[in-house]
């Protein structure tokens, strides 16, 4: 495992880093408390060339390596995790057409994100299927000679309001099949002049092909405000064949295949906070002095600080792991995903929550980052498969 970084990938991270500067650090707080869905700011990603990283060159689109996006969406997080959430979905919504699409899926589904800022959403889990989306209902059923149609309610779906584009896992002929397919769901491209901000609206869009789709109004979260989650209901929309990916009774390998890429991705979600809330509470400890000394030279504080900093480094060679596998294409990549899903998760949470203690009272404050960051680290440990479900793969990998 080669932990040096090629002169591509040193220029990403100080581009990266500067854009987190200069575009996300100064407005931060101000934004998530006016639940202001940050357009300018994925306008401006994709115009820097940070969004979409997954999408192949041959539509013209960056085709950027696992390592080099996990370090692209680390320094983005370090920025705001709402944002990086939000711009990783389109990588989860799009990486399946890019490995199973066809010549003309990939021209059709992925070029229009080459074209313009626009966004995608991945809808695998369900109200009665989160952990175990084998027990998802949403189906397709064969409607004419051509035609599929797809019936079913998502939830919990990052970037929905906003959608251009929906990658919908579903049953195949009736809601308790046993086969799972991967069908693509274009709709009217919506850019942010189209809905600036969608506030607690409902949105309900006519598909061009037949049926409708019902966005419900975005959740009230507890953190990453500003990456926009809600439910999606699929009303008997067509599905012609050409928006079936690949093989329609290998949803499941698919669903598989995304996660494996978007754990590590997630990872990177959860490294890049830990290292914020260290930063931030660094940096409050050297100013803020009681009992004659900074509280970073209090013995306690400091031993909170030395494991804060341990977790952050732990949970990097974790993700640098998880990737170099996934480069390799190694076969056992799946568990150290899972292993860099958790070991980051539980760097943001424990470095935003010691954080926040050392800030004392101001922590709790919304003034403070910190407090910011302690909400938002909860989600690393839950979406994209709860703790418990990484765990249960690494046990059944390692037994
Ligand atoms: C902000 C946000 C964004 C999201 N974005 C998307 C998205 O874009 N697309 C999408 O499809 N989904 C998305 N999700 C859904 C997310 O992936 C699910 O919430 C997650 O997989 C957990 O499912 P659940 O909420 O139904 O929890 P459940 O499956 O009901 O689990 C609840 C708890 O039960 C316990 N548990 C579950 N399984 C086990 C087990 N095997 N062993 C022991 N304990 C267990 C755990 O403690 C777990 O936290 C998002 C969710 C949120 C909150």
């Amino acid at each position: 495992m080669d932990l040096s970084l090629n002169e591509s990938q040193l220029t990403y991270l100080d581009t990266v880093r500067k854009f987190v500067k200069n575009e996300i650090t100064p407005h931060i707080l101000e934004l998530e408390k006016g639940h202001i869905f940050p357009w300018d700011i994925i306008n401006k990603a994709w115009e820097t060339g940070i969004l979409n990283l997954s999408i192949p060159e041959s539509v013209q689109g960056y085709e950027i390596d696992a390592i080099t996006s996990a370090l692209i969406i680390k320094e983005l997080s370090y920025g705001d995790t709402g944002i990086s959430t939000s711009a990783m979905c389109n990588d989860l919504a799009n990486v399946v057409i890019g490995l199973h699409g066809t010549d003309e899926q990939k021209e059709l589904f992925l070029k229009p994100f080459v074209k313009k800022p626009i966004l995608a959403s991945f809808c695998l889990t369900e109200p009665n299927a989160g952990s175990d989306n084998s027990m998802m209902t949403s189906f397709i059923s064969k409607k004419d000679d051509d035609n599929y149609i797809l019936n079913g309610s998502k939830c919990f779906i990052t970037n929905a309001s906003y959608a251009s584009q929906f990658t919908v896992l579903c049953k195949v002929g009736k809601p308790t099949g046993n086969f799972i397919a991967c069908v693509i769901v274009p709709v009217e491209p919506v850019t942010s002049a189209d809905i600036p901000n969608i506030g607690n609206a409902v949105r309900e869009i006519k598909v061009p092909a037949g049926g409708k789709i019902i966005i419900g109004k975005p959740e009230d979260k507890l953190g990453q405000r500003l990456s926009n989650t809600a439910s999606v209901t699929f009303e008997d929309v067509i599905i012609p064949p050409n928006q079936v990916i690949g093989d329609r009774r290998l949803g499941f390998k698919y669903v598989v295949d995304v996660l494996d890429y978007a754990r590590p991705m997630v990872a990177a979600i959860g490294l890049g906070l830990a290292k914020r809330a260290f930063t931030v509470t660094l940096e409050y400890t050297r100013e803020r002095k009681q009992f004659g000394h900074r509280l970073c030279d209090l013995p306690v504080a400091r031993e909170m600080l030395t494991t804060m900093w341990k977790k952050v480094e732990l949970a990097e060679l974790a993700l640098f792991k998880a990737v170099c596998k996934i480069q390799e294409k190694a076969s056992d990549a799946g568990i150290y995903a899972s292993l860099a899903k958790n070991t980051a998760a539980e760097a943001a949470i424990f470095c935003s929550t010691e954080g926040l203690h050392l800030h004392g009272g101001y922590g709790f404050t919304a003034d403070y980052e910190i407090s910011k960051l302690s909400r938002d680290a909860h989600i690393i440990d839950i979406y994209e498969g709860v703790r418990e479900v990484q765990n249960m793969i690494i046990g059944r990998e390692i037994v």
